[in-house]
């Protein structure tokens, strides 16, 4: 079991209830304190669901029932506004810079575990913010997001 945090943010939409068809993975480009400082004490709008430091330790910012502000302008399963229906989990540091760790492999494993089944979830309902936001955004790295994806899919099965 990986520790967890909870470092509310003002930075969410409490209605309409969020959707929970899948998680967008991001990485907060930021060390792991760097990023909760930023999200909790910048101006800027954005959170997520939770955040995964290089040791696995978790944060959660807001929490699954509301609309975090992760996602941006974005595309996925033919929908836009992909906030209100994606769950949004970052990984801290840069993936195009240094590789996810083990850990942060574990415990986003962990995180989706009891959240797998409770809604339906197949690997299909996972995606990174590159693929919903081709050309704008470039996270994860495309060999780091096919190891979370094979992680994954070993975990869960394909569906
Ligand atoms: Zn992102």
């Amino acid at each position: 079991m990986f520790a967890e945090i909870y470092r509310p943010s003002i930075n969410f939409t409490a209605a309409p209830a969020h959707e929970r068809l899948g998680v967008c993975f991001h990485h907060s480009t930021l060390e792991f304190d760097a990023t909760i400082e930023h999200i909790l004490h910048s101006d800027h709008p954005v959170s997520y669901h939770c955040l995964i430091a290089t040791d696995g330790t978790r944060c959660t910012f807001v929490t699954d029932e509301h609309v975090a502000w992760h996602a941006g302008a974005s595309a996925f399963l033919g929908r836009t506004r992909c906030n209100d229906f994606l769950l949004g989990v970052a990984f801290a540091g840069n993936t195009h810079l240094a590789p996810l760790t083990t850990a942060q492999l574990g415990s986003a494993i962990e995180w989706l575990a009891p959240r797998w089944t409770r809604h339906g979830w197949t690997p299909a309902c996972m995606t990174d913010h590159r693929t919903i936001a081709p050309g704008r955004k470039d996270d994860l790295a495309p060999a780091e997001w096919a190891r979370l994806l094979m992680a994954i899919s070993e975990k869960f099965g394909r569906g």
